[in-house]
């Protein structure tokens, strides 16, 4: 699959994260041109453009809160300003609040709606005229297994993710006739910043439920996004791909 995306152009939001910087990563080696998305971590987005470029790729960060309009549409931007179109849309920005609902204050359901779920239909409506405009139009949504079997003290994120597929599946209807795909990948327990927050008995717990015996890698997310954004996956979509070692059978 190697340079498959050669003269393509993807926005990554999230792109300073764990899974969103493998994923900028797997779509450049790719040969896609990448905008790097963040919000806070500008020096982490940098480091990771700087890494791409000097490895002869083509990588421009970008900031902006996708949860508003104008964050979203500051990041879609530069790409078009930046590479002259765009292709692929990865919607990976993302934040958890856990709690048990009976705690969960208005803020933290508000705050992990707004950044998992209505920033997706933010960037997607700043991307969609030129996503229409392109033969290869790719949205890739970066779900959760807990979208789809809930979880303890996980309310606001669970009910985001699970909005996520809905939403998906609905823009898989309306962008097919235009060709432009739409799907989610649902990861398990991926090693990250955001999972390294949880105890270490939660972490022993959640491996015993994994059948392949042990917690994801970034790469094995990014994987899959490189292969939906590529012409061999021009016939999947309003499908949700589950990245979780058997997690959630
Ligand atoms: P992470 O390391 O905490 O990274 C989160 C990323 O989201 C950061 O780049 C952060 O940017 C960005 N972000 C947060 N709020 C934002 C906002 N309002 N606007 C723009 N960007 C924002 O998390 P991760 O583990 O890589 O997770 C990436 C995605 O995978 C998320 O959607 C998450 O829900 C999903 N996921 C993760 C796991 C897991 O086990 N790790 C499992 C299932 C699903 P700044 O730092 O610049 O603010």
């Amino acid at each position: 699959m190697s340079g498959s995306l050669h003269d393509r152009v993807a926005v990554v939001t999230g792109a300073s994260g764990g899974i969103g910087q493998a994923i900028a990563k797997s779509l450049a080696f790719a040969g896609a041109s990448v905008v790097v998305g963040y919000s806070n971590s500008q020096e982490k987005a940098d480091r990771l453009v700087d890494e791409l470029v000097s490895l002869g790729h083509h990588a421009v960060s970008a900031k902006g809160d996708v949860s508003t309009a104008q964050g979203a549409s500051s990041i879609i931007t530069a790409a078009v300003e930046n590479f002259g179109r765009l292709d692929i849309l990865v919607n990976n920005a993302g934040i958890a609040r856990d709690t048990l609902v009976l705690r969960m204050k208005e803020l933290d359901w508000d705050a992990v709606v707004d950044t998992n779920l209505k920033a997706v239909f933010m960037c997607v409506q700043a991307a969609s005229r030129h996503l229409l405009r392109s033969p290869y139009g790719r949205i890739i949504n970066i779900g959760s297994v807990v979208g789809l079997t809930g979880n303890v003290g996980q309310a606001n994120y669970s009910a985001a993710k699970a909005g996520l597929v809905g939403l998906t599946k609905t823009l898989a209807r309306e962008l097919a006739t235009r060709k432009v795909t739409a799907n989610v990948i649902a990861p398990g327990f991926i090693e990250t910043e955001m999972t390294d927050l949880l105890g270490q008995n939660v972490k022993d717990t959640v491996l015993t439920q994994i059948p392949l015996g042990r917690f994801g890698r970034p790469e094995d997310v990014a994987g899959l996004v490189a292969f939906l954004a590529c012409d061999e996956a021009s016939y999947i979509t309003g499908q949700v791909l589950q990245v979780d070692g058997g997690l959630a059978m």
